[in-house]
Formats: C-alpha cells, sequence, structure tokens
C-alpha cells in the first residue's frame, strides 16, 4: 500500500498519533527532533522502566509532603512500581501481536453469534492515572467464513477463554474508554478475521466518582465494525443480549 507520508507527518503533528488503515503512527521525540513512527518502533523506544518509575515515586511522595522514611512508606516505590509494571503489561505488545497470542482459531461449520460477557474488568484512565473499576465488558461477533488451507475450511472462531483475556490485555494500557473498546474490537476483528464485532464497555471512573463533582463515574462506550452497523437484524440481536445480561 502506497503510504501519503505528509498526510501522516500532518495528523501525527497534530494528534500525537494517527490511525489510517495501513497501521498506526506516533510522533516520537529523537534528539528533540518530531519524527514519525510506526508502532512497533515507538514500542521499542517507550519501554516500561521499573527503576524510573520506582524513582519517580519517591519524588512524587516528597512533593507531597509525605515523610519517605516513615514505615509505612519505605516500600511504597518498590510496590508502585510493581503495580504498574503488572497493569501496564497491556503496552508493551501492539493489537496485533495480542491478536496473534489468543488467535488459536478453529472452524465450525455454521456462523452463530458469539456473545460474551467480560465482568471485573479494571483499566486506567490516561488523563489522571486514575482507575476505572467495576467493570462489564460485552462482546459479539460474527464468525467469518475462512477457507483453510489444510481443508479445515468452516466459521472461523476462537476459544471463548481467550476474549476476556483480549479485554484484559487491551485493559492494562492508561486508556479512554473510548479506545479500550476500539482496541478489543481490533483485537478481536483481527484474532477472528470477523468483520462484524461489538464491544460495549461499562466502567466507573475513580477520577469522577472521588472528585471534583464527585457525580456518578459509571460511563458506557460502544464499538461496532461498520458491517455490523448496517446489518441491522444481527444488530438488534446483540443488542437485546446484552440487556438481557445486564439485568
Ligand atoms: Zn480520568
Amino acid at each position: 500500500m502506497l503510504l501519503n507520508m505528509s498526510l501522516i507527518e500532518k495528523m501525527c503533528n497534530k494528534l500525537g498519533y494517527y490511525r489510517p488503515a495501513s497501521g498506526k503512527y506516533y510522533l516520537s521525540k529523537e534528539n528533540n527532533i518530531n519524527v514519525v513512527v510506526d508502532e512497533k518502533q515507538f514500542k521499542e523506544v517507550h519501554k516500561f522502566d521499573y527503576n524510573g518509575v520506582k524513582q519517580a515515586t519517591t519524588m512524587l511522595l516528597t512533593a507531597m509532603g509525605q515523610d519517605i522514611s516513615r514505615p509505612g512508606l519505605v516500600e511504597t516505590p518498590r510496590r508502585v512500581a510493581g503495580y504498574w509494571k503488572e497493569l501496564l503489561e497491556g503496552e508493551n505488545y501492539t493489537n496485533q501481536e495480542i491478536a496473534d497470542m489468543f488467535r488459536k482459531d478453529f472452524q465450525v461449520s455454521f456462523d452463530p453469534i458469539v456473545f460474551k460477557e467480560c465482568k471485573n474488568v479494571f483499566s486506567h484512565c490516561e488523563h489522571h492515572l486514575a482507575l476505572m473499576f467495576n467493570g462489564t465488558v460485552y462482546v459479539a461477533y460474527i464468525p467469518t467464513y475462512w477457507n483453510g488451507k489444510d481443508n479445515s475450511d468452516g466459521y472461523r472462531v476462537i476459544g471463548l477463554s481467550k476474549i476476556p483475556r483480549i479485554v484484559d490485555m487491551c485493559s492494562k494500557r492508561l486508556q479512554l474508554q473510548e479506545k479500550l473498546v476500539a482496541d478489543i474490537a481490533e483485537c478481536i476483528e483481527l484474532a477472528t478475521g470477523s468483520t462484524q464485532v461489538y464491544v460495549e464497555a461499562i466502567l466507573d471512573h475513580g477520577c469522577v466518582s472521588a472528585r471534583g463533582a464527585k457525580s456518578s463515574g459509571i460511563t458506557e462506550t460502544t464499538y461496532m465494525s461498520p458491517a455490523l452497523r448496517n446489518n441491522k437484524e444481527a444488530r438488534r440481536e446483540i443488542q437485546n443480549k446484552v440487556i438481557i445480561t445486564k439485568s
């Protein structure tokens, strides 16, 4: 595919990243100069630095007026670094790599609507580093017909246990809930080859519930593949499944 690099550069300069059909591109600072890199190159440069997070936590506690020598806080920088290392695991992988990790697809002879409710979802908002908690994510897809090389043609599905694992890995990133549903949908599309994917997330946002107006932080976002948007019957069936499962 011919890439329009000037458009990619323009959009990266405007948004920090750009996502045309050919992949994802980010603006990265190298020697104080902005350069456009693809997702893989970006992740190689922006790696998790355990010791750096430990040191930064000590600085943060000090800046918050805390006595970092008191017993309760001595081990906190180490714990915080371990917390973020575990809960940002998904940052280490591209969506394609997550899809490959959990692909293990197999074929069935008909195309059921696959629907899965994933509970106990947690993520972190990238604006406040606050916990998004008590989450439930509903994932559905319509399998696509796949002609395997080894006579294994049929409708392609992935193991049901792989869906919550994809949701978990996408949640282990600094997220916006709108981006979370799109990431999950992209991984499901890549893992199953399906062009009809539905992802709905309901999460409580700590940064809204605990501060400011202290209003309810419960937020709902939905992603639907364009082909599913146009498939009214399947869309209605999936949305009914969500309503029934919620009640
Ligand atoms: Zn927030």
